[in-house]
């Protein structure tokens, strides 16, 4: 197996095996970009060590043969004492993970051979400084020593040489840290620091194989969905030096702006420094454009390879890259992440430019990326002056308690708390609190910190670089004075960088208002793409949207978002509240007391119906017949056999007689649905009446309503075919055509569908309950139980109640699908359940042939882009 792949012989097509750092440094030699030479060492070879604990026997031979050829395409060899060649060796997964592998540089180092590198470089005190920071690199991250040591060492060098910058250290000073360095790896490995630079480059590849597996990257993986058996490849690249000198650098660049998507130069510089500066956000950087004045040859030279690689990868790039004594570099480039707000802009921006067709934008973008951007933002029109500005990293607007530790992050959230982790800066380590935190505030670093970047991924709020705050390890201070302690609540503003004390009231995004009718599409430029996107998914579409509304202002609202139809008016919602009662009377009472109850129901039905109705004027409004599981409605046996102990009355015990009958142990499989329609006469008869009346009244006012009857819960044709005879029977009466049909959220309905549907003009498969019955878990319980740790095992992707599970409960819906549409070739199919708003479940839903999905008002834009981007 060849396990070594030299960047001249990749492309981009290889992530899986050369990582993306791997094959996109591949594509970028291959466009004749400026990269440094290199090769990759394949995940093959990560996956064979984490499986075996030692890496294919094969490799060192190849990364021999490879690494001297690198050293005859550099005219330097490896552990040569005159002019040694020195190398990176940089992580690099198939999917980004920034900042959470391992990465060590100026590996080829020694005592000898840094004498030699200080020649060629003429230069003592930048060969020390580059042998101390492999020193730090190597000891922290290959042989785990704790990093503080090092710092701590070169804080005290700083203080006994009287200067406060790293730079300002003389040549002997250096050396002689280089020794204390040398002393610290030997005290705490109880080994010397390798000095045979192939066995440092052996070591350091397998850190970085092992840094797959560090808790960090696990964390992040799963927090991204991103498999844990994937590995990561290797990149030994030839080093180039941004802290060589002042007209060196290094800088991180995108070709749009990844928070708006707005087209820019946008950037971080930072000159006379090492890579890995920029990204901890160890100095404050200066905008990308200021590299201009800086180098300006250099700067046009960047431009024109960022117009290059956007062209050539069609979407936004991101790039690293290194200046040493005039001459760029580039080290990395990758697709860029993006918020929400900019994957929309870019995305049609792409098509304006003729880059990308409009079905390809529509795939660009996520349900989950418009479901964020429908959130809330501030309403600043009574805020007080902010506390502080920093740098608008990643939009959104956090409201919560300042916590300055990242544990205690986790903690606090996990016990209810709303907290924003407040750091100096944040570094890899800070992940489980910026995971629980509503938002991240830092000091330092700029857009591309640790803290911006990783924060932009998790879709978090924040806000970076803050400088005029000064935070402790458990409190901040402001230029005014003001502290903030632990505790104490703030607003952060991740679109305006600006920071409260106090929590700011939030308002609907504008995206949530122009789909609420409140801002047109031209209103702003996102706002316009979401139209655009959105109406593009419309047209591209197979199936229609509904929504799930029991009030009229919620079917309002579902039609402004654009819904075709109610899929699922649940009437026991207008029972609850001060409605109850009369339910519960309802269901106790003896059979010939139930009449009047029955008809002030109806009454009161009957007006919820033509308000719904009224809103959907034109459209479809399934109403769904009573299906309460008994509990919801009854007083409880023991609140009833208290009151009957206490206060023995005649009633009360009439009460708990009543109570005792009805108790069930399993309500959830009790007397529900189409079961108590048929047991409890009159009660479906007196809904179907309501039902005819409200449409009859509607329609002499010269509306349209179209309401549709469905049944719950049915298990077997003959309970429907009862309950249908019996709403015929009611609808007689009437000059209104209603269709008739059933939900199917038993697993026996969908497997009898063929005879279900004989009776049947429509069916709404009821995931939620055929979930909870096809896997024989409770959906008011699993949740909250064992699903967590089913998730951490592995045992589930997603809980099933959220995603559709496909192979048991997609497979009855399909049977259901075919077999009922065998029997009754006009039959209307849909889904109700939960399922129906989420955007994987619904290519699912749009594969297997429905006519609609109807989801909750809310989800009703992601619904219609995803049930869009299924269908191209
Ligand atoms: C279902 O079971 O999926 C459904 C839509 O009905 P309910 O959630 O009201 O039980
Ligand atoms: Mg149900």
């Amino acid at each position: 197996t060849q396990y070594v792949f030299d960047f001249a012989s990749g492309d981009a097509t290889q992530t899986d095996l050369l990582g993306g750092k791997g094959a996109n440094l591949a594509e970028m030699t291959r466009l004749g970009l400026p990269v440094p030479p290199g090769f990759t060492i394949t995940t093959d070879a990560c996956r064979h060590y984490l499986a075996e604990g030692a890496v294919p026997g094969a490799l060192a031979d190849q990364v021999r043969d490879h690494t001297a050829a690198l050293e005859k395409a550099m005219g330097r060899r490896f552990g040569d004492t005159a002019d040694p060649l020195l190398v990176s060796v940089r992580s690099g997964a198939k999917v980004s993970m920034p900042g959470m592998m391992d990465t060590v540089l100026n590996v080829g180092l020694n005592d000898e051979t840094v004498r030699g590198f200080a020649a060629v470089y003429g230069d003592e005190s930048f060969a020390a400084d580059t042998y101390r920071r492999l020193l730090a690199m190597f000891g922290q991250t290959v042989l785990g020593v704790d990093g503080s040591l090092f710092s701590r060492a070169l804080d005290e060098a700083k203080k006994k040489q009287g200067v406060t910058a790293d730079s300002e250290l003389t040549a002997a000073v250096l050396s002689e840290l280089v020794e204390t360095y040398k002393d610290i790896i030997l005290e705490e490995t109880g080994s010397p620091f390798p000095q045979d630079p192939h066995e440092q480059l052996r070591q350091a590849t397998e850190a970085v194989f092992r840094s797959w597996n560090g808790e960090r990257a696990r964390v992040y993986r799963k927090r991204e969905n991103i498999p844990d058996d994937l590995g990561t490849a290797v990149n030994i690249v030839a080093m180039v030096f941004g802290n060589r000198s002042a007209d060196s650098g290094t800088g991180v660049a995108f070709t749009r702006d990844p928070s708006t998507g707005e087209q820019g130069v946008w950037g971080d510089y930072l000159a006379d420094a090492q890579g890995e500066d920029v990204v901890a956000g160890i100095r404050n950087t200066e905008p990308l454009a200021a590299l201009e004045g800086h180098d300006a040859e250099s700067y046009r030279e960047l431009l024109s390879y960022m117009e290059l690689l956007e062209k050539h990868y069609r979407d936004v790039c991101d790039i690293e890259f290194t200046i040493e004594e005039g001459k760029l570099w580039m080290l990395q480039t990758r697709i860029g992440k993006r918020t929400p707000a900019a994957a929309f802009r870019v995305a049609c921006d792409l098509v304006d430019e003729g880059l990308i067709t409009i079905d390809e934008a529509l795939g660009r973008v996520s349900g989950e990326q418009l479901t964020q951007l429908m959130f809330p933002a501030f309403d600043r029109s009574n805020a007080p002056a902010p506390l502080a500005k920093g740098v608008a990293a990643a939009p959104g607007a956090a409201v919560g308690k300042a916590v300055f530790d990242p544990h205690r992050a986790a903690e606090l959230a996990e016990s209810g708390e709303k907290v924003v982790l407040v750091r100096d800066e944040t570094n890899p380590d800070d992940l489980p609190g910026m995971i629980a935190a509503e938002g991240v505030l830092t000091a330092r670093g700029g857009k591309t910190s640790h803290a911006a970047v990783v924060a932009r991924g998790l879709g978090k709020t924040c806000v970076c670089g803050a400088d005029s705050l000064e935070i402790g390890p458990d409190s901040a201070r402001a230029a005014d004075g003001t502290v903030v302690n632990e505790g104490d609540v703030v607003s952060l503003d991740g679109g305006t960088g600006e920071i409260w004390t106090g929590s700011i009231p939030v308002t609907d995004s504008p995206v949530a208002q122009y789909f609420e009718g409140k801002l047109g599409a031209s209103s702003d430029p996102l706002v316009t793409a979401v139209d655009r996107l959105v109406r593009h998914a419309d047209e591209s579409a197979r199936m229609e949207v509904w929504a799930n509304a029991d009030t009229g202002s919620d079917a309002r609202r579902a039609r402004r978002f654009g819904a075709r139809g109610i899929g699922l008016c649940r009437t026991e919602h207008m029972f609850l509240g001060d409605r109850r009662e009369m339910v519960e009377r309802l269901i106790l009472a003896e059979p010939s007391d139930r009449e009047p109850i029955l008809d002030e129901l109806g009454r009161l039905q009957e007006s919820d119906f033509a308000e719904i109705f009224e809103a959907m004027d034109g459209l479809p409004v399934v109403v769904r017949l009573l299906d309460p599981p008994l509990h919801e409605f009854l007083p409880s046996l023991v609140d009833v056999s208290v009151k009957e102990a206490v206060s023995p009355s005649a009633e009360n015990a009439d009460l708990l007689r009543a109570v005792r009958r009805l108790h069930e142990h399993n309500p959830m499989l009790g007397l529900r649905g189409v079961r108590l329609g048929i047991i409890l006469e009159g009660l479906y008869s007196m809904q179907v009446r309501s039902i005819a009346r409200a449409a009859e009244a509607l329609r002499a006012k010269g509306l349209d309503p179209k309401p549709e009857i469905m049944v719950p819960l049915v298990s077997e044709a003959s309970e429907l075919d009862v309950a249908r005879r019996a709403a015929e029977k009611v609808l007689e009466g009437f000059d209104v055509d209603v269709p008739i049909g059933t939900m199917v959220e038993t697993p026996r309905a969908a497997l009898t569908a063929g005879r279900v549907a004989r009776f049947a003009d429509f069916f709404s498969f009821g995931t939620n309950d055929l979930t909870q019955m096809t896997w024989g878990f409770s959906r008011d319980d699993a949740e909250g139980s064992f699903f967590g740790d089913y998730l951490d095992l592995g045992i589930f992707e997603y809980s099933p109640f959220a995603v559709l599970d496909e192979a048991g409960v997609g497979a009855l819906v399909e049977t259901a699908v075919k077999t009922g549409r065998e029997a009754n070739p006009d039959l209307h199919l849909g889904i109700c359940g939960e399922h129906g708003g989420d955007p994987q479940s619904i290519a699912f839903f749009d594969k297997a042939g429905l006519d609609y999905v109807s989801c909750s008002p809310y989800r009703v834009p992601v619904a219609r882009l995803a049930r869009g981007q299924s269908a191209v």
